[in-house]
């Protein structure tokens, strides 16, 4: 069996081309253009990416981005002082904080200092909690990107058995979360593990959908797989330079090894990557919906 590519950049294109519909019928209707504040502290060159193409994809979207780049001197006050003013601020429907952030500053205080109603991250502890119960507005964008690529592939998730591996808050954790939930698109056997897991296979073999954020490349090999598994692969791992001096980049599963077991893969990079802007894009619209609508 050779597995079937789930095109993560193919989807996301669709969703954004409904996004950019939904966006200019908001702006008509309401005559406010959706705003996304993105703040970078320092000049870690992953985060200058990220920022960068987070303030692209608003533009490319009609909605508008204001970018704030600050230096790796600011200090923890100055920061507070900045989102407090964003919070304010009526153009801004969402804020974007970029980690991770320099060690003198705590990242908690500045998450914990967001409007909860502009949080689009979806880090906030009241927008945590908003998940666990099943009543999230701003679904951490990697999860929500990953629970739309096995939706939109037509993979069935009621009653499945799905294995997690990794246990991270902004990934592991939350995907868990959605996916055990009563709903549409959820509704699965979950199972989390994690470097304490004993006998990692034995579970992985288990799971009809596997997703791997663990951070480590070949986590999952092969006969780790059931045959005809789904498989998505969220690790962004750097392994080396390309020929033209760029990073080349690896997920956490063994690809060619694990897309012959596999009946679903997504490759590194094209797969959960452009998804997790897209589903930023979609949470920045729902910002501006419930702060001009009253309503997500
Ligand atoms: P993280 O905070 O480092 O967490 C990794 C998790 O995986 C931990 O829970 C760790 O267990 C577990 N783990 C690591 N190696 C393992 C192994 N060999 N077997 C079993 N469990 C293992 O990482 P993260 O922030 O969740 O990110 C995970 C990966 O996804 C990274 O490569 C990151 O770059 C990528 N990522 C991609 C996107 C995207 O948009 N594409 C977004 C976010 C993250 P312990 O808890 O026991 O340490």
């Amino acid at each position: 069996m050779t597995a079937e590519i789930l095109d993560g950049k193919q989807i996301a294109a669709a969703i954004r081309a409904e996004l950019a519909q939904e966006i200019a019928d908001f702006v008509q209707k309401t005559g406010v253009t959706p705003g996304l504040a993105t703040v970078l502290v320092g000049d870690n060159p992953a985060s200058v990416s990220y920022v960068t193409a987070k303030g692209r994809t608003c533009q490319e979207l009609g909605m508008q981005s204001f970018q704030h780049t600050l230096p790796a001197s600011l200090s923890e006050q100055e920061l507070l002082e900045l989102v407090d003013r964003l919070n304010r601020d009526r153009q801004v429907h969402g804020i974007l904080v970029q980690l991770p952030l320099p060690k003198h500053i705590q990242e908690s205080r500045v998450l914990y200092a967001m409007d909860p109603n502009k949080d689009v991250d979806g880090f906030h502890p009241v927008n945590v909690g908003r998940l666990l119960i099943g009543e999230e507005i701003f679904p951490p964008c990697t999860p929500a990107g990953i629970q739309e690529l096995i939706l939109r592939s037509g993979t069935p998730t009621d009653g499945a058995e799905v294995v997690v591996v990794g246990r991270s808050n902004i990934v592991g954790k939350p995907i868990a979360v959605m996916l055990m939930q009563k709903k549409r698109g959820a509704n699965a056997t979950v199972t989390v593990c994690h470097t304490r897991t004993r006998n990692l296979a034995e579970h992985t073999r288990r799971a009809d959908i596997l997703i791997v954020a663990a951070g480590a490349p070949k986590a999952v090999t092969a006969e780790m797989v059931k045959p005809g598994a789904v498989v998505i692969d969220v690790g962004v791992n750097r392994i080396g330079t390309t020929e033209s001096g760029k990073p080349k980049l690896a997920g956490d599963v063994d690809f060619d090894g694990v897309r012959a077991v596999a009946g679903k893969i997504t490759p590194v990079p094209g797969g959960v990557g452009p998804m997790t802007i897209t589903m930023l894009m979609r949470n920045t619209l729902r910002a501006a919906r419930l702060q001009v609508e009253g309503r997500s």
